[in-house]
């Protein structure tokens, strides 16, 4: 069972910590693991803007840096209407680590949608030797 509303205030949470100084778009993440660990992420700008790096990617690379590697779920938090999903990297980014992840991604008004990463990410690139 997932506790969709602790994920979500996760999300917003780590959104204030967002460096969107170029663009004032501040997002927030957090993953669930399958042990039950949250972890959070926000966006991080940088005055080259190709080394900006999304929220989600934020968030999956601390978990997989503290030795998790198995996710349940993943909220998204932006003041973004309808909420903004994840970019096409961070998606190919998660789905290193499964195709079953459920996203939830919501706004400031409450709006929320949820998806598995599977419906947006179809046909996401592996690596088969
Ligand atoms: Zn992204």
């Amino acid at each position: 069972m997932i506790d969709w509303d602790e994920l979500i205030e996760s999300a917003e949470s780590a959104a204030r910590n967002a460096y969107a100084v170029y663009s004032d778009f501040k997002v927030g993440a957090a993953i669930l693991t399958v042990e039950g660990k949250i972890f959070t992420g926000c966006n991080i700008e940088n005055s080259s803007y190709g080394l900006t790096v999304c929220a989600e990617r934020v968030a999956v690379f601390k978990a997989v840096s503290e030795g998790f590697r198995d996710f349940k779920a993943l909220t998204v938090y932006s003041e973004a209407i309808p909420p903004a999903r994840p970019c096409g990297a961070c998606l190919q980014a998660l789905s290193e680590f499964g195709s079953d992840i459920e996203i939830l991604c919501g706004n400031s008004k409450g709006e929320k949608d949820r998806f598995n990463l599977r419906k947006l990410l179809p046909e996401g690139f592996t690596f088969k030797k």
